[in-house]
């Protein structure tokens, strides 16, 4: 098929399902077939083209895109058009990734159903009724309803394996720097990633590959050799050692997640490898120190949207009437409030007895994960305490919505790879996820446990 026919089938496909799974807060047919025009042109005269040549992808709409406006879902920034690319979406056109949109996201990323868009919930393609986790959502949900091969997300706490995990598909977090964040709108900087959605693991290996890699531009940018991920896809599991993080089993887990999580990690075994318990003491403790640590570092970044440079503005008499009324108006309640615990919690007085103190828990779960690895290759966990829940019924009750990322928000804290894979289904036909969790970029073991598994 040329480059053309592909864009034009995943463009039909996103016509004939979007307006129900809403994955997409803008479709850009005319940059996607333009892009599909050139590489055909490329093949017809025998020109290189990359390896991803074709391959229609959806961008979250927190990654900026020169000339198409990106909105990190919130009203604040409805008519933003950057002037330059982020590197991820740069190496992708490199590639020959053809963007067909900008996805659906909770409003700067805070969020884990999508329910806190500015503009609109995306469904669950398993079930509309429920929604497809967040804050990455609309990439996950586009992944999952074929309207696009793979897609791009950001994970600070688990915006990209919790999704995947409700939606059925593979999300990977990298390692912490291994991913530029350059053009990435920042929510909380020394937690966000950038990573792939995919329908398998290989998919999820080459797409990292096209995306990985020291960026000058990034200065917490990792200097490494990014090795080719697809060679760890075909290695046998028989010598190596996973751990299950016993924490990660207890209260507030559905039986059926908690047992479909089971019977996959007996049948890692039955591929050979050693499973063994493993006990993660701090991991507990990760949820609160992270909405100390997240919320502070959105306060501090979200000090921009002022009025002035970017976006929305509205009219008043003073500067500081005009700095109240657009934050008021741009911005949702989630952000809202936590620009407002961040504030509180970097204060004058508090910054002790909170901010520093979720630091040093950082450092704790940081030692617990170091522990494990010097007896295990990867941790696994389930990736989320439940499936997907009902849209509306956790948006009133902030605090169980957070619990969604229990799972997922320690390997954030401690920087480590993290990815979800399907592992079955609840009784109601939705999908449960598994997480695989490995070492400082050691993203290759979680592609080898993944791909023998799948
Ligand atoms: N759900 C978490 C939050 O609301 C994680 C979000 C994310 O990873 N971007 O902050």
């Amino acid at each position: 098929k040329t480059a053309v026919e592909i864009t034009t089938e995943a463009l039909e496909r996103i016509e004939a399902v979007d307006s129900k799974v809403k994955s997409f807060l803008q479709v850009t047919a005319d940059h996607a077939l333009s892009k599909a025009r050139q590489i055909d042109h490329k093949i017809a005269n025998k020109e290189e083209i990359g390896f991803l040549s074709g391959i229609p992808i959806g961008i979250k709409d927190n990654m900026v895109t020169s000339g198409i406006t990106t909105t990190c879902g919130s009203k604040i920034l409805k008519n933003f058009v950057p002037s330059y690319e982020s590197t991820v979406t740069q190496k992708l056109q490199d590639a020959g990734a053809v963007m067909v949109g900008k996805t659906n996201l909770d409003e700067f990323a805070m969020g884990s159903s999508t329910e806190n868009s500015g503009y609109q919930t995306t469904a669950n393609p398993w079930d509309l009724s429920r929604v497809p986790g967040g804050s990455s959502g609309g990439s996950a949900a586009a992944v999952a309803a074929k309207e696009c091969s793979v897609s791009i997300g950001s994970d600070t706490g688990g915006s990209i394996r919790q999704p995947a995990a409700l939606c059925g598909v593979v999300g990977l977090k990298p390692t912490y720097g291994l991913v530029s964040r350059f053009g990435l709108v920042a929510y909380a900087s020394s937690l966000d990633q950038v990573g792939p959605f995919a329908r398998s693991v290989e998919d999820a290996a080459i797409v990292l590959g096209a995306i990985a890699g020291h960026d000058p531009k990034d200065s917490t940018s990792i200097k490494f050799k990014v090795p080719d991920y697809t060679k760890f896809l075909k290695l046998s599991l028989k010598g190596l050692t996973i751990g299950v993080i016993e924490e990660t089993f207890m209260d507030g887990v559905e039986q059926e997640v908690s047992n479909t999580v089971q019977n996959a990690i007996d049948h890692l075994k039955t591929l050979g490898a050693k499973v063994v318990n493993v006990s993660c003491p701090s991991f507990r403790y990760g949820l609160p120190a992270y909405y100390v640590i997240a919320p502070a570092e959105a306060s501090s970044n979200l000090a921009r949207y002022d009025a002035v440079k970017y976006g929305l503005r509205e009219q008043s008499d003073t500067l500081l009437d005009m700095y109240t009324n657009t934050r008021t108006e741009g911005l949702g309640a989630e952000v809202k409030r936590r620009i407002m615990l961040g504030t509180y919690t970097l204060s004058t007085g508090y910054y002790d007895a909170y901010y520093l103190k979720a630091q040093k828990v950082r450092t704790l779960i940081k030692e617990d994960f170091n522990t494990s690895f010097e007896k295990v290759d990867i941790l696994v966990s389930p990736t989320s305490p439940t499936t997907a829940f009902k849209a509306g019924e956790k948006i009133s009750k902030p605090l169980n919505m957070y619990l969604s990322d229990l799972m997922t928000i320690p390997v954030n804290l401690a920087g480590l790879p993290g990815m979800s894979i399907p592992c079955g289904f609840d009784k109601k036909g939705l999908p449960v996820g598994l997480q695989l969790i490995g070492n400082i970029l050691e993203e290759g073991k979680l592609f080898q446990v993944g791909y023998a598994y799948e």
